[in-house]
């Protein structure tokens, strides 16, 4: 169908490449007018009290925002930008730019539903059209080998059905113009927001931080290339995921594609060349294999719906958890007297970031350790994290919490045994934990089996100068 005028509302999409809601909009309307909205319930607070967005990823988000209103200027076009409640905003500016249509991208949680169903309730009864778009998975939803309501609850089981039957389908490519009416718009045409207009201070760029991430999809094309072509790392991914310093390590998409600045699709493309190019290995494969575990999140928020975010899960698990606020906030600062905790949670503090190794450690430790609700572990991931994605970030805390469907996996992390794996001689604690820089080796994970001369020579008091730690620590030894 052909419109005359078509708002396309950008959400978490913000890019022209592989993007089918805008590819649709430029191909169906005659004019098109992209705009995105900033909803003031993004930057709320949450029920624990933390700004639902916190600043790094705010500023994350600014920058994305600015990055594609250049790129439509580029194209001749704009990007008008909204403040408000998306449906109310959103229809008000169609109603004054007499737009026939809305498109925008289909989201699967429930506060975004709950926005798309008033946004095309209150379009309808102004007589505006409305066209969703799937997008964000690298499967798409009608391409799945069983409808989203029966997706498999475990993982193996969803990756072989989907790698067996289903086709990923080929990328968008950027439009090369925009019949963009500015005239109409000229009155129209805001400013961006900044932090403080949410109440948020500017993020210090911490020294220890090695990140370089700015939002925005000229970014995000900017590490596929640098990670793929210039530095080579895409054929060691498999050996070295695992890591904990530095930005190469793994791929750091992650931020982008939260955002959607750039599409999963389009990663894949970019492994397939790669392949073709340079080389083909289980390296290769497996950044295919952890996208398809962020596909995986997504279609079990969308058969879930709202019990991803229960405490009670998937699974109907009895409540049984502790809600020690003290306990939790030492956690919360990397003062939990367990360094391997502390580094990584003082690094999520100062940057925004925590590796995967990390996040399963400390998710664990609140867990299984203190007992802690899982849920509140969830909603501080959610106000700090740079690439806070709702259904990875709440799919992966229930896997953690053991309030999702995966039997038979022991999800309990050995601490030591984990630092003794991924940080031996433990310079990534070194980094982030000042006060304990003076221990050699390994041992700085375990300050508490130094005697108290060795700790008094080093100036090191344990419950002064670093806490001690608030529950006993399986030793190194124990299996499990
Ligand atoms: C408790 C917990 C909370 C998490 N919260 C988030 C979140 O809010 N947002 C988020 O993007 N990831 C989340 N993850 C998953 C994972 O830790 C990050 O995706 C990863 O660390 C990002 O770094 P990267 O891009 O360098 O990953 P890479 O190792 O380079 O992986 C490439 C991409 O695969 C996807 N991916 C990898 N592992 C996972 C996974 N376990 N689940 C889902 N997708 C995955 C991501 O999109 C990632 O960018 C969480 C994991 C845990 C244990």
């Amino acid at each position: 169908m052909k419109y005359n005028r078509i708002l396309v509302w950008f959400r978490n999409d913000l890019r022209l490449r592989d993007n089918e809601t805008l590819s649709r909009a430029i191909q169906q309307g005659i004019e098109v007018i992209p705009v995105y909205c900033f909803d003031p319930r993004m930057f709320g607070k949450t029920e624990l009290g933390f700004p639902k967005t916190g600043s790094i990823r705010a500023k994350f988000l600014l920058e994305s925002v600015a990055d594609l209103r250049q790129s439509f200027r580029r194209l001749g076009g704009d990007l008008a930008i909204l403040q408000g409640k998306p449906e109310e905003a959103v229809i008000e500016l169609a109603k004054k730019v007499e737009a026939k249509a809305i498109f925008f991208s289909k989201e699967v949680t429930f506060e975004e539903r709950n926005v798309d169903k008033s946004l095309e309730k209150a379009a309808f009864s102004n007589g505006i059209a409305c066209e969703s778009f799937w997008q964000s998975t690298l499967y798409h939803l009608d391409d799945l080998p069983f409808p989203a309501k029966q997706t498999p609850e475990v993982f193996t089981q969803f990756r072989k059905e989907v790698e067996k039957q289903s086709k990923i389908r080929l990328t968008f490519p950027e439009p090369t113009q925009i019949n963009y009416p500015s005239k109409a718009l000229s009155s129209v045409a805001s400013e961006l927001p900044n932090l403080k207009t949410y109440g948020l201070e500017e993020p210090k760029q911490d020294v220890k931080s090695w990140l370089e991430m700015k939002g925005g999809e000229t970014s995000a094309l900017g590490r596929l290339r640098s990670y793929f072509w210039e530095k080579d790392l895409l054929k060691v991914y498999k050996e070295t995921r695992n890591g904990l310093i530095g930005m190469d390590y793994s791929s750091k998409f992650s931020p982008w594609l939260a955002l959607g600045c750039i599409s999963p699709r389009t990663i894949y493309e970019e492994v397939k060349k790669y392949e073709r190019e340079r080389k083909k290995n289980d390296s290769t494969y497996w950044l295919i294999f952890e996208l398809i575990w962020r596909d995986y999140f997504r279609f079990i928020a969308k058969k879930h719906g709202d019990k991803i975010f229960d405490i009670q899960g998937i699974r109907s698990q009895k409540d049984s958890w502790r809600r020690d606020k003290a306990q939790f906030q030492r956690w919360v600062e990397g003062l939990t007297g367990v360094p391997f905790v502390d580094a990584n949670m003082r690094e999520l503090k100062a940057t925004g970031f925590m590796s995967n190794r990390g996040r399963q450690n400390v998710a664990s430790y609140l867990v299984n350790d203190l007992g802690i609700d899982w849920t509140w572990g969830a909603s501080y991931f959610e106000s700090q994290l740079i690439d806070y994605d709702v259904c990875s970030n709440w799919g992966n805390w229930m896997y953690v919490g053991g309030v999702g469907n995966d039997p038979g996996e022991n999800r309990y992390f050995n601490i030591l045994r984990q630092a003794n794996n991924y940080d031996k001689k433990g310079d990534f604690v070194r980094l982030w934990i000042p006060e304990l820089q003076a221990i050699k080796g390994f041992d700085i994970h375990q300050p508490w089996e130094l005697s108290t001369s060795q700790l008094r020579a080093l100036k090191i008091q344990l419950g002064h100068t670093y806490p001690q730690p608030q529950v006993k620590i399986p030793k190194l030894e124990k299996a499990y």
